[in-house]
């Protein structure tokens, strides 16, 4: 890795196969990203664990799916580090230690931790799954992460890890001070509401996305019966394209036809067919790099194991200096 160059760390978690939102959301960044910043890239199955306590080999085989759409979207293993969280055991410890910081009440707060508890439909109502923010900060301490690519719903997540490393500074004070951790600042990044084929934010849980990996005339299919403006029952009903979800899309791809799209849609000159035909056409262009460098790695499970591996090294080597120095400072043996 280059010295000069600032960290970043992010991961996602292997529990499905990619949608669209991941594509235009997190994906695009990370390409982005490994261009100009020192990048670690984690598959967050320990995290996942908190949802797939029960059958967590389900999301141990999401692991090289979610890989393989990394690749196809252009991740480039000799710029980023590519890893599986639990390969790297110093996130497990890291988090053991980090907890001893973080007051319970903390956790409490997060917002996310009741909102899940709420809508997630398994009962995750665990240590593990009260704790995550604290394995959240041991994945991003690891690393010395100067940056994290969030978006601004996920700020408190953040503020919570920078309040445990001034805990943790606070009563870790010695003399020459020189900090175990460096305080990780958000890299705010504009991740846009992509919606999905029922107009509603697309999710797997609403079973409503566009897979990436999936074939053309699926794709296709799909978009064709995608939820419209409910006012255009009739082709010549006259329509508001800000209330149709199709029309959310030109704005991914293809900006230009966009003002066309809309006068033709407020007069009725235009039918829904044919605004999903050009949406559809437009999405299926946009992913044919995906889908054939898709096709390409997919089933190269050797690739994908020895990037893995060499990413594991990698990361390793990074987490085990900051324990040592982590270890100094507490004074173990
Ligand atoms: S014409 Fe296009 S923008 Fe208007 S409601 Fe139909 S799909 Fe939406």
């Amino acid at each position: 890795m280059n010295k000069e160059k600032k960290h970043i760390l992010s991961g996602m978690q292997p529990t499905g196969r990619l949608h669209l939102g991941h594509y235009l959301g997190v994906l695009t960044n990370y390409v982005h990203l490994q261009h100009d910043y020192d990048c670690y890239f984690m598959a967050a199955d320990l995290h996942s664990m908190t949802v797939f306590y029960s059958n967590y080999k389900e999301a141990q085989n999401y692991i090289l799916p979610l890989i393989s759409d990394w690749l196809a979207a252009g991740i480039n293993p000799e710029k980023a580090v590519i890893f599986v969280q639990s390969d790297v055991p110093q996130h497990s410890e890291l988090a053991v230690i980090l907890g001893m910081y973080t007051p319970v009440s903390w956790l409490m707060r997060n917002p996310t931790y009741k909102e899940k508890q709420e809508n997630v439909e398994k009962d995750i109502d665990s240590l593990g799954f009260l704790g995550y923010p604290v394995l959240q900060a041991a994945d991003i301490l690891l690393y010395d992460a100067d940056l994290v690519p969030i978006g601004e719903d996920q700020l408190p997540h953040l503020d919570l890890t920078r309040d445990i490393v001034n805990r943790f500074n606070h009563f870790n004070k010695s003399g020459n001070d020189e900090k175990v951790f460096k305080l990780p600042k958000p890299l705010l990044s504009k991740f846009p509401k992509v919606l999905g084929t029922d107009g509603r934010k697309m999710s797997k849980s609403y079973n409503n996305t566009l897979i990436l990996s999936e074939e053309e005339d699926s794709l296709m299919k799909k978009i064709m019966t995608m939820k419209t403006d409910t006012a255009r029952i009739r082709k010549t009903d006259k329509g508001n394209p800000l209330n149709c979800p199709v029309f959310t899309y030109y704005d991914f791809f293809c900006k230009d036809r966009k003002d066309e799209a809309s006068s033709g849609c407020k007069t009725a000159s235009i039918g829904c067919k044919d605004c999903k035909n050009i949406i559809g056409s437009e999405i299926v262009k946009n992913l044919t790099p995906f889908r054939e460098k898709w096709h390409e790695v997919k089933d190269d499970h050797n690739l994908v194991f020895d990037i893995l591996s060499d990413g594991a090294k990698k990361a390793k080597k990074k987490a085990s200096e900051t324990m040592e120095r982590l270890k100094e400072k507490l004074g173990f043996h």
